[in-house]
């Protein structure tokens, strides 16, 4: 039987959960993969080697106790399980769907010398998942209150990082956002394919439940500010991310038909959600040639939300190879088997057109010296420019910090790059320079990933604890 044998990582393959068949991956706006049956589940879960010193879980950033949570999923312990992974992720569910595992924890796997890592993520998802279906739920009623409450501004992962530990030690959260839902990024960003939307509409019910308020619709600087909420509150989170776009700084940009990559998914994920204010501002890239710019996460979903609007071509150009590409492998593969058409080593220089976008213009590259972060820097060879034809172009080099106007007033240090300095070594954890305010997330470390904001709104509740003396 499986807990007895010693040797599943052997006798039993990575295998992670089937994916929907491409026909419908192409044109519908659901996750691609499919839920693991329990058998399945707590088949690959019994492949862990319970290594005495786990690298997983150092590799993953909020250090998930994965061994022992795969042991329980191995034994058929859901709610268990479920309650472990809340000890130390405040949106397993999430992270199990979205955090690039290649690169964190499964690629920390002892088993990838030769058999295949534990699919950590899909079981992790597994776990929330069945432990909601079964009517699970976080239990706050030992929790005593202590009177205090903090206002959270940003409800993206970062700032549920943060309520989520201060509603646990008694703290009030009041949670501000200026969009009508809940999530960040994760609800206005990431498309459905990756993460399903009522993830988070299920989320926000639970949070509810353990009293974590949410104000939306609600802009601080704006609606509320920031003045109010220093003298209503006994301390205050920042967790607003970062939504400057990086330009290529090269001629064409503004011609019609070139987009930046949020304003596409954004508009995307509005007309799907039913939050659309006007037609007009929908992006619509049907039977349109596309042309994507970027290597990273932004770029594949862009790339794979074109595919489902019906573009009748997708490339996406990336100016070093695949090898460097800063996208999550599987995501890279995701967006080959759904048609994207990947040209490597190519630069844009210009975006060329009369009255509206009609190629744009690359450059070959070969990759020079790594330069002093280790990183190679791809060099233009002369010559070898072409223009590729296009009526679309999304530009996706990613974000830069965009601290508001009102920041001057709040007296938080900014460093050269916009971010709000705050750091983990602090007298309190993420506190900024306004010893009432603290801060995590993208908005302190510039752009990165789901799991370091959840991470860093975590800790930083732990410091706002230590901070109120409670
Ligand atoms: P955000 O998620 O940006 O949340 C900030 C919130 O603050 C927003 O809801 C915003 O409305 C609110 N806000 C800002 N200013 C104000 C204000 N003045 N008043 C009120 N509210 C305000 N990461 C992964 O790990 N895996 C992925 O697959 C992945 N894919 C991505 C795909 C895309 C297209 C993008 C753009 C990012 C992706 N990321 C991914 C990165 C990840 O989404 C971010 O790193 C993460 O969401 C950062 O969390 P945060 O809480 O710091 O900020
Ligand atoms: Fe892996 Fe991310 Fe889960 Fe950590 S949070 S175990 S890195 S999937």
């Amino acid at each position: 039987d499986r807990l007895s044998n010693d040797f599943q990582f052997i006798d039993v393959g990575r295998k992670d959960p089937l994916k929907r068949p491409l026909r419908q991956r192409k044109t519908q706006f659901v996750e691609i993969h499919e839920q693991f049956k329990p058998e399945a589940a707590a088949d690959q879960a019994h492949r862990c080697l319970e290594c005495g010193n786990p690298y997983c879980e150092w590799k993953c950033p909020v250090h998930n106790y994965i061994p022992n949570w795969l042991k329980l999923v191995s034994e058929g312990n859901i709610l268990e399980a479920a309650e472990l992974a809340h000890q130390t992720n405040t949106l397993p569910e999430v992270c199990g769907r979205v955090c690039p595992q290649d690169r964190l924890c499964e690629g920390a796997c002892t088993l990838n010398d030769g058999f295949g890592a534990v699919t950590i993520g899909s079981v992790e998802k597994y776990i929330t998942d069945t432990a909601f279906a079964m009517g699970w739920r976080p239990d706050l009623s030992h929790v005593v209150q202590t009177g205090k409450k903090v206002a959270i501004i940003g409800a993206g992962p970062a700032g549920l990082g943060c309520a989520d530990v201060l509603a646990r030690a008694g703290v009030k959260p009041v949670v501000f956002d200026r969009y009508p839902e809940i999530g960040g990024l994760l609800t206005f960003g990431i498309p459905e394919f990756k993460l399903e939307k009522l993830v988070m509409s299920r989320r926000r019910e639970i949070f509810e439940g353990m009293g974590i308020e949410f104000r939306l619709n609600t802009e601080i600087g704006k609606d509320v500010s920031i003045d109010e909420l220093m003298a209503d509150y006994d301390a205050v989170f920042m967790g607003m991310g970062t939504y400057t776009y990086m330009k290529g700084g090269f001629p064409g940009e503004d011609l019609p038909g070139v987009y930046d990559a949020l304003d596409f998914l954004v508009a995307n994920v509005n007309r799907n959600l039913g939050f659309e204010k006007s037609a007009d501002d929908f992006i619509d890239l049907k039977g349109k040639r596309v042309v994507v710019l970027g290597g990273g996460d932004t770029a594949m979903d862009c790339n794979r939300t074109s595919i489902r609007q019906g573009a009748k071509s997708v490339h996406c150009a990336y100016r070093r190879d695949e090898e460097n590409m800063p996208g999550s492998r599987k995501e890279v593969k995701n967006a080959k088997d759904e048609g994207v058409k990947f040209l490597f080593n190519r630069q844009p220089i210009a975006i060329v057109g009369e009255d509206r976008v009609e190629g744009v213009k690359v450059v070959e590259t070969r990759l020079g010296e790594p330069d002093a972060r280790g990183r190679r820097s791809p060099e233009p060879i002369p010559g070898s420019e072409e223009v590729l034809s296009a009526d679309a172009v999304i530009i996706a080099f990613g974000f830069r910090p965009s601290p508001a106007d009102w920041f001057e007033g709040s007296k938080v240090d900014i460093d050269s790059q916009g971010r709000v300095v705050a750091a983990e070594q602090a007298r309190y954890r993420f506190q900024t320079s306004n010893p009432k305010i603290f801060a995590g997330g993208d908005m302190v470390r510039g752009s990165d990933l789901v799991v370091t904001a959840i991470w860093e709104g975590r800790q930083a509740a732990e410091g706002i604890i230590e901070y109120l003396e409670l």
